[in-house]
């Protein structure tokens, strides 16, 4: 048959290559392709369908919002929809956290929310560089990808990426406390040759650079580092955040105060792009109006099915769930990985992932998966790590299905050598 997206879409195509067929329809954590089969869903549209495909209270209210001939684009206008996400979001995540941040709505993908934090940091501070860590993903966009850390993205920049700097996360080689201490060491240094960031900018959890799980006490070492050198904390949390690990932020109950967090991919709720960043007021004063601007700076829809989803936050429930079914998951990765001489879990919530330290067998591991009809992504360094991210609202026998493909992947992959 034809395939007009081999003939024509472009070579960068990536997730159609380790997934090689058509789909047509979802619902919840079930993608179905044209030849009717079914596949559970543990990637989610790589953390953006936390409240699964087509979620019936958000496709209800879409279709109410279009039917009453709603503001669908606004460029940054006042509008209806607008009101009622903002109000919610206030109501349900800020207040109750103290958090005083206002919302900035940028363009709508996570690299757009990444390069306005930045340039932000850099007004506020005077200063050009930002500190950004090793394994870390922050998006395509120049700015951004100067922060994302993994090679094979930077390279086809093209040009070189400069002024951020990258630490070792905790768990890299040679990261941990010893890093901090060598970091403050080098910024009191005024003989060092390391300028003082602008900004530290830093995931709680790295999610593609393979399920890299920041500690507490680490993550407080970054922000009073951050505080002593006067630098902005600034938390990359699009792909870990709304919910993913529990609560609504990664970084809740960690005892962290970032002055700026990105959001992006789960915000919109439905699956359409909407992103966001909370800033500290006396540092959004910092802004002119209009000079971070964009075509596309808050959606209709991703407001309307946006406003839907802050109501899974409005009690404890849904945390609860992913609190549990994350420690299911865990458990069961745990017994995995005793198959496996190197084969590591890490994790947070329903951010689970086994790092099987090979990327052939984690390839192997990903394509029988495919073929037995779940859909799981690699991430990490080359690709060494498997990803669990299913939507937070996946039945439970759907859940427990998964992990059986899964556990069946792993097993029949044993054997595989580089
Ligand atoms: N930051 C993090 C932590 C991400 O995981 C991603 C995407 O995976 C981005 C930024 C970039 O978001 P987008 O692809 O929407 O530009």
């Amino acid at each position: 048959m034809h395939d007009i997206f081999q003939e024509r879409e472009s070579e960068v195509r990536g997730y159609c290559r380790a997934w090689p067929t058509v789909f047509t329809s979802a619902s919840n954590a079930e993608m179905v392709d044209e030849a009717g089969k079914t596949y559970i869903d543990f990637f989610a549209g790589a953390g953006v369908l936390n409240f699964g495909h087509n979620n019936p209270a958000m496709k209800r209210a879409i279709i109410d919002f279009i039917e009453k001939d709603g503001i669908a684009h606004s460029l940054d206008l006042s509008t209806t929809p607008k009101r009622e996400f903002m109000t919610a979001f206030v109501e349900t995540i800020l207040k109750p956290r103290n958090m005083p941040h206002k919302l900035q709505f940028t363009g709508p993908t996570g690299t757009n929310a990444v390069e306005a934090a930045m340039k932000l940091a850099r007004r506020v501070t005077g200063r050009t560089r930002i500190l950004a860590f090793q394994n870390g993903f922050h998006g395509m966009t120049l700015g951004a990808l100067a922060a994302t850390a993994n090679g094979a993205y930077r390279c086809a920049a093209g040009l070189p990426l400069e002024h951020v700097d990258h630490a070792p996360y905790e768990n890299s080689v040679g990261g941990g406390m010893p890093a901090i201490e060598s970091l403050r060491a080098q910024y009191q240094n005024i003989s060092s040759g390391a300028a003082p960031p602008a900004g530290i900018l830093i995931e709680v959890i790295q999610a593609e650079g393979g399920v890299n799980v920041g500690t507490a006490e680490w993550l407080r070492a970054v922000e009073q580092l951050a505080r002593e050198v006067g630098a902005l904390l600034i938390i990359d949390d699009i792909q870990a955040g709304c919910g993913r690990t529990g609560p609504y932020f990664s970084f809740d109950g960690l005892g962290l105060d970032p002055d700026i967090v990105c959001l992006a991919k789960g915000i919109g709720g439905f699956g359409t792009p909407l992103a966001m960043n909370l800033v500290k007021p006396e540092h959004d004063a910092r802004w002119e109006p209009g000079e971070h601007t964009g075509t596309f700076r808050g959606q209709g829809i991703s407001f309307v099915a946006g406003r839907e989803a802050l109501r899974y936050f409005e009690d404890e429930d849904l945390q609860t769930r992913t609190l549990a079914r994350g420690q299911m998951m865990a458990e069961r990765l745990a017994e995995l990985a005793k198959g496996g001489d190197h084969y590591e879990v890490r994790g947070r919530g329903m951010m689970q992932a086994l790092d099987v330290g090979d990327t052939a067998v984690a390839k192997a591991i990903a394509r029988k998966c495919f073929d037995t009809g779940l859909l799981v992504g690699a991430c990490g360094e080359r690709g060494r790590v498997l990803k669990l991210i299913p939507p937070l609202t996946i039945e439970d026998e759907k859940l427990d299905a998964g992990m059986k493909l899964f556990e069946e992947a792993v097993h029949s992959a044993a054997g595989v050598t580089a």
